[in-house]
């Protein structure tokens, strides 16, 4: 089946880089229209956006540190200002700080969790009221491996990563009944800037846990997600999806 997402309008969080970018691409190469925020890098969301409408796409651009309530708030009624409609909320904006508990100050614990987790909440509660009317919707949350297996040096992370899960199931509960559905891909270890800083030695021995032997492509997480915000989907709530190489099983 061929995903189409024409006249679909799509919302992805942290869309200039990394995993982000390769959902912002593909939803635009489906036919949706697409609005991205980021935290700082002004440049490369002009340079993406200009590609994209390059190709033809609608694409808005939004600076919006994902922690502030506010500012999402403003990001979601931009969207529902230009086109109308939220069909699809991809929550994917995240950072590490990472760093053994001993070592792990108050300030790595807040800006993890602000930014992985409450900023889920942030777009959630935007979204909630317009999807409800619209009585259809797919919201999709990025956790991670690691919010399911845990790591060392990540608590602050893997409480981030797993608190989406939880979020995610309990929001499923509430918003089924209206025609939305809320899902969670968790990733496994992606090539992105978020894990180039790993050691040659941290980076080996993660890939020789994973039963595929490879890292994930960005698109090999942008590809589950474009599923789980299809119609294809539509009988697919409170699900995480693991997109990690058979990593976690
Ligand atoms: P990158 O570091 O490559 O990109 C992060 C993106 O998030 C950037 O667009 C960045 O914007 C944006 N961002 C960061 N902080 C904020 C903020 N406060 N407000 C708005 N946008 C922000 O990360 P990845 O692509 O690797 O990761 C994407 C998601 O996938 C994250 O949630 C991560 O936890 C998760 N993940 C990643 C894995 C991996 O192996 N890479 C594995 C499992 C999960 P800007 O460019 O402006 O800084």
């Amino acid at each position: 089946m061929k995903l189409d997402f024409t006249d679909r309008t799509v919302l992805v969080t942290g869309g200039t880089r990394g995993i982000g970018r390769a959902i912002v691409d593909a939803f635009a190469g489906a036919g949706a229209r697409v609005a991205f925020t980021y935290r700082s890098a002004t440049a490369e969301a002009e340079a993406l956006r200009a590609d994209l409408e390059a190709r033809g796409a609608e694409v808005l651009a939004f600076q919006s540190d994902a922690a502030s309530t506010a500012s999402a708030q403003e990001v979601v009624d931009a969207v529902l200002a230009a086109w109308g409609r939220l069909d699809v909320l991809v929550n994917n904006a995240g950072i590490t700080r990472d760093g053994l508990m001993l070592r792990l100050t108050e300030e790595d614990w807040d800006a993890v969790i602000n930014t992985n987790l409450k900023s889920v909440f942030n777009f959630a509660r935007a979204a909630y009221r317009p999807m409800m009317k619209q009585r259809s919707g797919a919201i999709v949350n990025i956790s991670s491996v690691v919010g399911v297996m845990g790591n060392p040096g990540q608590t602050n992370y893997a409480a981030s990563k797993a608190g989406i899960i939880g979020f995610s199931k309990s929001l499923a509960k509430e918003l089924g009944r209206r025609g939305v559905t809320v899902n969670v891909v968790a990733p496994g270890y992606v090539a992105t800037d978020m894990t180039a800083e790993l050691s040659e030695q941290a980076r080996e021995a993660m890939l020789g846990a994973v039963p595929l032997g490879r890292p994930a492509r960005p698109e090999d997480v942008a590809h589950a997600v474009l599923f789980l915000a299809s119609p294809a989907a539509a009988y697919i709530t409170g699900h995480v999806l693991h997109v990690d190489g058979g990593l976690a099983m």
